[in-house]
């Protein structure tokens, strides 16, 4: 396989699957260019069709790679308008035909599948799919895999680990002898204990910490060793055998479900909202409430501030932030008035970060046909930055 010229051939708009095909059969772009479509059919085994698609590809100006990586990506590697309902094969489409415009940048580019292709192409049926529906379509879609994915890496616990704010080292190790006897080595184990901020048991020495290398104010108040590195890994060996339920979801899917989630662990991802700690941080500061609120529900965690991870940690920590929470539910309890408050303790705080999962998409499908069945709601659109203010109830 010439994974060059399949990414090349993607480049002029030919599909995937036609594109593996002239790779399998041995003709690159070059070749395409100066054989007649007769010799493609005759010599190369192709389909009428397939050599005039090529034929007519290569003479475009070649989309730039790093647009089709970004499209493909943004799209999860599915039809925007089938979400790979109707197969996997995509293809890089002109939302505005390129023989009108020569315009190969991202906003004119959407990725469809061959069927969707062929409906985009078709003037004057009714079942063509508009220049706005294909545009409606892309935005909707990519909205959708960046949460999807957002939440994906969140319960995998892919953060980055410059990113951590918070590590709340005494309860991730209390969690880890509970689930696992001991505290498991990670790759930073042996060289935490060189510089002895671990104990021989793997545990944090917050002592020596504090009386050696922190000069008496917030524990992390000094060059630290990968320390949140070491706490993620951690972490993410309890995700093997924890669920960490989405409290989000759990929110929106009503009070019992939310209920439920007592003595749990959770994951929220959204925007919170924290008085900083006054300053110097010293034994005596008293813990930070930071919390969530919308229509009918709030939830709160209690920061211990010694365990923020850096002065800039401690900067953002006092406003309005998005972030990723893992934390364990302490309690779901009906205030007067019937609002439900949600208590909980953090063990890792980080601003979440996205990744790209190519694996497609049993899910994406159950979901599309949800948005079928329930007409195209987009009730995951407030997961981003809006959730400052109220919401829908969904109570
Ligand atoms: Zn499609």
């Amino acid at each position: 396989m010439n994974q060059r010229t399949l990414a090349t051939l993607l480049r002029y708009g030919v599909s995937n699957l036609l594109a593996e095909k002239a790779n399998e059969v041995g003709l690159t772009i070059s070749k395409v260019r100066t054989l007649s479509q007769r010799d493609m059919v005759s010599k190369y085994g192709l389909t009428t069709g397939e050599a005039k698609a090529l034929t007519a590809a290569v003479r475009r100006a070649a989309i730039d790679s790093g647009v089709v990586q970004l499209l493909l990506e943004r799209s999860n590697f599915v039809c925007c308008v089938c979400k790979g309902m109707k197969g996997h094969a995509y293809i890089i489409h002109h939302i505005v035909e390129y023989e009108k415009t020569q315009d190969n940048s991202y906003d004119n580019l959407a990725v469809l599948c061959p069927n969707d292709h062929d409906l985009a192409h078709q003037r004057g049926l009714s079942l063509r799919l508009t220049v706005n529906q294909i545009r409606n379509a892309k935005t909707s879609w990519e909205q959708k895999v960046l949460v999807a994915n957002v939440r994906r890496a969140a319960q995998m616990i892919e953060v980055n680990d410059d990113a951590i704010d918070y590590v709340n080292v005494n309860r991730i190790e209390e969690l880890c002898v509970r689930l696992f006897k001991e505290i498991p080595t990670t790759g930073l184990t042996d060289r935490l204990k060189r510089a002895r901020i671990l104990k021989k048991d793997g545990s944090f020495d917050q002592r020596f910490v504090q009386t050696k290398l922190s000069g008496g104010r917030y524990l992390f108040d000094y060059i630290t060793h990968q320390e949140t590195e070491h706490y993620k890994q951690l972490m993410q060996e309890i995700a093997t055998v924890t669920e960490f339920i989405d409290l989000d979801a759990a929110a929106s899917a009503g009070r019992t479900k939310l209920k439920a989630t007592e003595g749990q662990y959770a994951f929220f991802i959204g925007g919170v909202c924290a008085k900083g700690p006054d300053l110097p941080i010293v034994a005596a500061t008293p813990p930070i409430m930071m919390h969530y609120s919308r229509k009918n529900i709030r939830i709160e965690w209690i920061l211990d501030p010694m365990f923020l991870m850096s002065t800039s940690a401690i900067a953002r920590i006092g406003g309005k932030n998005r972030y990723v929470i893992y934390c364990l539910i302490r309690t779901v309890d009906k205030q007067e008035g019937g609002d439900i408050l949600v208590k909980a303790s953090p063990l890792l705080i980080a601003q979440p970060t996205t990744y790209i999962d190519k694996t497609p998409l049993i899910a994406y499908q159950k979901r599309h046909e949800r948005d079928i069945a329930e007409g195209f709601d987009d009730e995951d659109e407030g997961v981003f930055g809006n959730d400052f203010n109220e919401e829908e109830s969904e109570w």
